[in-house]
């Protein structure tokens, strides 16, 4: 997708600050962060979303949990942190490229929605 800002994160063409990276996703540092760490988790090919996963994308969605976990113990988010993923309008998603907020360093309470 070339007007994608996640994918010219991805390649490059936009800058960030890498959390980490593999073969199929990238971690970096949300550029308006709602808790002390917010980051996000994207794969490298342009998904737009939670509603459009498919079979074909369940090796690719595994491996992004995987790389969350170990996200999460690289960052010493040992008191905890909450993953969140919006799909579409009501969620108030605005960037159409498939991410995973990972939010943490205080406590958040048990509401999810506002
Ligand atoms: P969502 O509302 O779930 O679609 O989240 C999109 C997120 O992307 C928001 O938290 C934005 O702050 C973040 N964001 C947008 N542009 C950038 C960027 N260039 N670098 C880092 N984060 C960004
Ligand atoms: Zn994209």
């Amino acid at each position: 997708m070339t007007d994608c800002i996640f994918c010219k994160i991805v390649n490059g063409e936009i800058p960030s600050n890498k959390v980490f990276e593999d073969e199929v996703s990238y971690a970096f540092r949300d550029i308006n962060p709602q808790a002390p760490v917010h980051i996000l988790i994207v794969p490298k090919k342009h998904v737009e979303s939670c509603a459009v996963l498919g079979a074909e994308d369940e090796a690719l969605v595994g491996k992004i949990f995987t790389n969350i976990a170990k996200i999460a113990k690289d960052e010493g988010l040992e008191k905890g942190f909450r993953v969140i993923s919006n799909s579409g309008d009501d969620a108030g998603q605005t960037v159409h490229h498939l991410h995973f907020h990972i939010l943490a360093g205080k406590a958040m309470g048990e509401g999810l929605v506002p």
